[in-house]
């Protein structure tokens, strides 16, 4: 039998998703080249385009294995292949054709290729970075297509060098043929860089006096950084989105200096360290923190401090100054080579935090870092590359195994996720965040692509970086919306600003976007019916202009029912409740027992003594006649008052939740996993009155919690044993009152799902405990993962509810608001 020749077949691939700048090409041209496939690959808008000619069995091949071959950083969001006519003539070989805006003009011009996120430097490079023999020996800047900057430095699309802020380095001759090569690991790689072509860095003094090396024994700047911080002083750092401040983290006078330079009394800093290993000198890590930490993210990772005399002996302690009253320390990895350069001389961790004040944005100009701090910083270690747009440290830690997400920037921003099942076909829609943590959403084609975090709006320079960064990432994407979606408040900066953009705006509630943005966490689909919402936080806008901030609702994208609450309380003097925290504790007693059964029980209690000395008759006086002091159902502020009546962070906040974060950070782990659920304080739940609410809605009354609360404090409880109390105490009433919802929707076939978001359960003893808690009880249990369950997923909820009110208008009409 003859063979038959084989038949020649020609296709076009469409790839879209996170495909450029990632090495993506090269891989491609590597398997077709092995496969005998001819045609080529380019860059486009839209993606990556493959022209394959070949049998259709290699064709195939080509297809599965580009699947199975990804590269690292690469992300697949869909993959299109279609039959097309043998090109004229046949090509002859598989080539990589230079980058062009759009590739043919039959397909549609958006752009919609994701840029890749930032990547810390990858092994491989930081290997030539510490080879005396390789040619980029201690060069600071040295990636890959596997590594270095992508967001951060990226100006335009498509992908390129010229579209990036490396367009004014011309390559070297060496560096050149590295990029031509389709076979060498910086093939394409736009940031490529090296001694003699790339961007140079400087070590500066930054009051310009002129500062040099020659009497110095060092190798170079990054070299003479790291001596410079161990003798004590402040450096600011270039990194890849923005300035940073380092300190050595372990000398107490340096990190006090840092906290005063940039007026940030009592919020923790993050540290940098130089491997795994030295981490685990002053943290325990878990395999999963391991590769959280070795991520190319190279997030910070929220780590349980070591207990006093494990292994502390040998290493010097961290100073204390640089997480006051926490048990958890936020270490990162290095993300560049700068930062291993001064790690390596330092041999001991560093702080390394934003370079700004407090809540501002962070510098990415050394102009700007000048003007912010004109004393107070040392040295500055500069380079020539500029930044383009800022990014920020992401913050992530693991729960139960799993990762999940409390700041998200540098390294997952803007990676795009895809929505769940039944939003195929949703507008195109803007969605912009809260006004704490903001961050902001662009949803289309299934998928949304959320903007790295940019912090508190309040702060009008970042309410202005915020409007600039809207703005550019629209552009960038060439994103037309169709639908802007806000929070329902009012007030907030970022709902003024989408109701300056369109007439019509999606407004949607507070805790209704925190469930639907745990729900697309999850994958939950479009049409899989509501489950129980539990929304705990600080304050949100909710129906009617209440103030809501511990909500339990039958929730799903299109709908959301309160069902249950927790007790309204005033806040007492409205802001000033979040800065003053005893402020919440006299409320609540007022509202529980009065001031002369305070008086009479509790008269010998220093909190009596305390609440004593503050003006009562107009403290009164607010309360009775509800002036400046609204009230709101809100946990975060239950949990100010229960700290603050022990005595944890009672005077003044420094940041909001801190009595909260403080409070978590004391609990007695063996108190709470004793098993005897009396030993948590009890709460009730009865329904409000008729007066408050018509439907008499439950709510959690937390009177017997304080009653047993104070006599705690009068017998001199440790306030370890009754933070444990009240966080076993309260998951359980949370439990119950989900019991409550789950029946209230269906007594018959009770919801099964609960989805738990909101800020509150950034408190990992709470999370966890009223997880344990939910499965035991047989329920499946929503938590977040890809975006942070405080304000910063809000964009992303408020994205998938004006989506999917679009995509079901019907069910609309069923969605009553409280
Ligand atoms: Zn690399
Ligand atoms: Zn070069």
């Amino acid at each position: 039998m003859i063979a038959q020749p084989k038949l020649l077949g020609a296709e076009h691939m469409r790839v879209r998703g996170t495909v450029q700048g990632v090495g993506f090409r090269p891989t491609v041209w590597r398997i077709a080249s092995e496969l005998g496939v001819t045609g080529s690959v380019i860059n486009d808008a839209q993606g990556v385009l493959i022209i394959a000619v070949a049998s259709p069995e290699a064709i195939d091949t080509l297809a599965r294995r580009i699947h199975a071959e990804v590269p690292a950083l690469a992300r697949i969001e869909s993959f299109e292949r279609q039959a097309v006519a043998l090109p004229v003539p046949l090509p002859g070989a598989f080539v990589i054709e230079a980058s062009r805006p759009t590739a043919t003009a039959a397909m549609t011009t958006a752009v919609t290729t994701a840029v890749a996120a930032d990547a810390a430097t990858c092994a491989d490079c930081v290997a030539e970075i510490f080879d005396p023999f390789s040619r980029r020996f201690r060069y600071p800047l040295t990636n890959c297509t596997h590594c270095g900057p992508r967001l951060s430095f990226v100006t335009g699309v498509p992908y390129d060098r010229a579209r990036t802020t490396m367009a004014g380095f011309a390559m070297c001759t060496a560096c050149q043929s590295e990029y031509d090569n389709p076979a060498d690991r910086r093939f394409h790689a736009q940031p490529i860089a090296c001694h003699v072509c790339g961007p140079r860095l400087s070590l500066q003094r930054m009051d310009e006096r002129v500062f040099t090396l020659d009497s110095f024994t060092f190798l170079d700047d990054c070299d003479a950084a790291g001596t410079l911080l161990a003798r004590g002083h402040i450096v600011a750092i270039k990194g890849l989105g923005g300035y940073q401040l380092a300190c050595d983290a372990t000398q107490a006078d340096a990190v006090d200096r840092l906290r005063a330079l940039k007026r940030r009394e009592r919020k923790p800093f993050a540290l940098m360290a130089a491997s795994v290993d030295d981490i685990r000198a002053w943290c325990g890590v878990s395999e999963a923190e391991a590769l959280l930490l070795q991520s190319p993210a190279a997030p910070i990772v929220l780590l349980d401090k070591l207990l006093m005399g494990s292994k502390l002996g040998t290493k010097t302690a961290i100073a204390a100054g640089v997480a006051p009253g926490l048990r958890s320390l936020g270490f990162m990895l290095p993300n560049t080579g700068v930062h291993h350069l001064i790690l390596r001389r330092m041999k001991r961790p560093i702080v390394l935090t934003s370079g700004n004040l407090s809540d501002e944005p962070q510098a990415t100009t050394l102009q700007a870092l000048k003007q912010r701090f004109p004393v107070g910083i040392d040295y500055v270690l500069d380079h020539n590359r500029p930044i383009a747009r800022r990014v920020d440290d992401s913050v992530q830690r693991v729960v139960a195994g799993a990762p999940q997400v409390l700041r998200r920037a540098r390294g997952l921003a803007p990676e795009p996720i895809r929505l769940p099942a039944g939003f195929e076909a949703a507008p195109p829609v803007l969605a912009y965040g809260g006004e704490l943590k903001n961050t902001f959403c662009l949803l289309r084609q299934g998928q949304a692509t959320l903007g790295p975090h940019i912090g508190d709006l309040e702060d009008a320079a970042t309410h202005a970086d915020w409007r600039r960064a809207l703005l550019d990432l629209q552009a960038f994407f060439d994103f037309t919306p169709s639908v802007h979606a806000c929070d329902a408040h009012p007030e907030y900066l970022s709902s003024k600003f989408a109701r300056e953009q369109s007439p019509q705006t999606v407004d949607v509630l507070h805790h209704h976007a925190h469930i639907a943005a745990c729900l697309v966490d999850n994958g939950w689909p479009l049409q899989a019916g509501p489950v129980v919402g539990v929304a705990l936080d600080g304050l949100g806008y909710g129906a009617g202009g209440e103030l809501w901030g511990g909500e339990f609702a039958i929730a799903s994208y299109t709908r959301f029912e309160r069902r249950g609450t927790f007790k309204p309380v005033a806040l007492l003097g409205g802001e000033q409740a979040m800065r003053e925290p005893w402020r919440n504790t006299y409320a609540h007693l007022m509202a529980e027992m009065k001031w002369a059964a305070f008086d009479m029980n509790y008269g010998e209690l220093p909190l009596h003594a305390f609440l004593a000395a503050q003006p009562r008759a107009l403290l009164d006086g607010m309360l009775s006649r509800g002036v400046n002091s609204p009230l709101a159902s809100s946990c975060g502020r239950l949990f100010d008052a229960v700290a603050a009546a022990m005595g944890v962070c009672r005077e003044h906040a420094a940041y909001e939740g801190q009595g909260a974060v403080e409070l978590e950070a004391l609990v007695d782990a063996e108190v709470l996993q004793y098993e005897d659920e009396e030993l948590g304080y009890p709460f009730a739940i009865p329904r409000l009155p008729a007066s408050v609410s018509p439907e008499r809605l439950a709510y959690i009354e937390p009177l017997a919690m304080w009653s047993a609360l104070l006599g705690d404090l009068v017998l001199h409880t440790p306030v370890p044993t009754m933070a444990a109390r009240f966080h076993k105490g309260l998951a359980s009433v949370i439990c119950k009152m989900v019991d409550k919802v789950a029946q209230a929707y269906d007594p018959n076939q009770p919801l099964k799902h609960v989805a738990l978001s909101g800020g509150v359960f950034q408190n990992r003893v709470l999370l966890e405990r009223v997880s344990q808690l939910l499965r035991a009880a047989g329920y499946t249990v929503l938590t977040h993962h890809r975006v942070p369950c405080n304000d910063g997923g809000l964009s992303l909820g408020q994205a998938a509810v004006a989506a999917a009110r679009v995509l079901q208008p019907q069910l609309q009409e069923s969605a009553p608001c409280a």
